[in-house]
C-alpha cells in the first residue's frame, strides 16, 4: 500500500513542507462523461471564472484536437480559451511556468495513467487541476485513467449528453461508422467525432459481444 502512496506522490510527509499550514491546498476537480456530454464546455466555463477572478491559469489540450485550431482550446457551443496543444505528459509539464495557479487539462483519457501522477503531483503542491476527460469507450467499458482520476479528486462532476434516438440522458456514446485502423485515427475520430459517434442512453446502448 505504501508503495502505491509513494508512486502518488503523497509520501507520509504531506503537509509537513507547510508548518504554518498558510497556503492554498491544491484540488482535482474531474468533469467526466461520454462524447456530447459538455464535459469541454464546462472546462472552459471554471477558467472564465478563474480568469475573472484574476488566477493564473493555463489551458492544455490535446494535440490532436483541433476544433479551435492548435493554440485555443473550444467548446462545441462556442466558448473558447488560449491553449497549448500538448501530446505527451512532458509537454503538458513545459506548459506550465512557476506561479501557475490553476492547470486546466482537456482530453484527459489520451494522456494515458502519467496523467494520474502528474495531477497528484501538482494538486500536492498546491495547484487546482481541472480534468476532462471520457471515463467510458465507445463499447462501453471505463476509460482509464479517468476512473483513477475520479477516486483521487475532490470534486468529480460526471455529465450526460442526450440519447440520439430518444432524447433520454446518455451516459455512452456509440460508433455508428466502420472503425478506422490505427490508433492516431482512432485519437482524431474521438475528437469531435459527431459524423463517427453518437450518445445513446442504457436502453439503446448495443454493448458488443
Ligand atoms: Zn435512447
Amino acid at each position: 500500500m505504501m508503495a502505491v502512496l509513494a508512486a502518488n506522490g503523497r509520501g507520509p510527509g504531506r503537509g509537513v513542507c507547510d508548518p504554518a499550514g498558510m497556503s492554498t491546498p491544491g484540488r482535482i476537480e474531474v468533469i467526466c462523461g461520454p462524447m456530447f456530454a459538455g464535459k469541454t464546455e464546462e472546462l472552459l466555463r471554471r477558467v472564465r471564472r478563474a480568469v475573472i477572478a484574476g488566477r493564473k491559469v493555463v489551458v492544455v489540450g490535446h494535440a490532436l484536437d483541433v476544433r479551435g485550431g492548435t493554440d485555443r482550446l473550444a467548446s462545441h457551443a462556442g466558448l473558447d480559451h488560449p491553449s497549448t496543444a500538448a501530446s505527451t505528459i512532458d509537454e503538458i509539464r513545459r506548459a506550465i511556468p512557476d506561479g501557475t495557479e490553476i492547470v486546466a487539462i482537456d482530453e484527459a483519457q489520451f494522456f494515458g495513467a502519467e496523467v494520474v501522477a502528474l495531477a497528484t503531483e501538482l494538486a500536492d503542491r498546491g495547484l487546482t487541476v481541472l480534468v476532462a476527460g471520457l471515463d467510458v469507450t465507445f463499447d462501453g467499458e471505463p476509460f482509464e485513467p479517468l476512473p483513477a482520476l475520479m477516486a483521487l479528486a475532490e470534486r468529480v462532476d460526471k455529465l450526460t449528453a442526450i440519447c440520439t434516438l430518444c432524447g433520454e440522458e446518455a451516459v455512452f456514446h456509440t460508433r455508428v461508422t466502420a472503425p478506422v485502423a490505427g490508433p492516431e485515427a482512432l485519437v482524431a475520430e474521438h475528437v469531435g467525432g459527431v459524423e463517427t459517434y453518437q450518445a445513446r442512453c442504457r436502453r439503446h446502448f448495443a454493448r458488443l459481444g
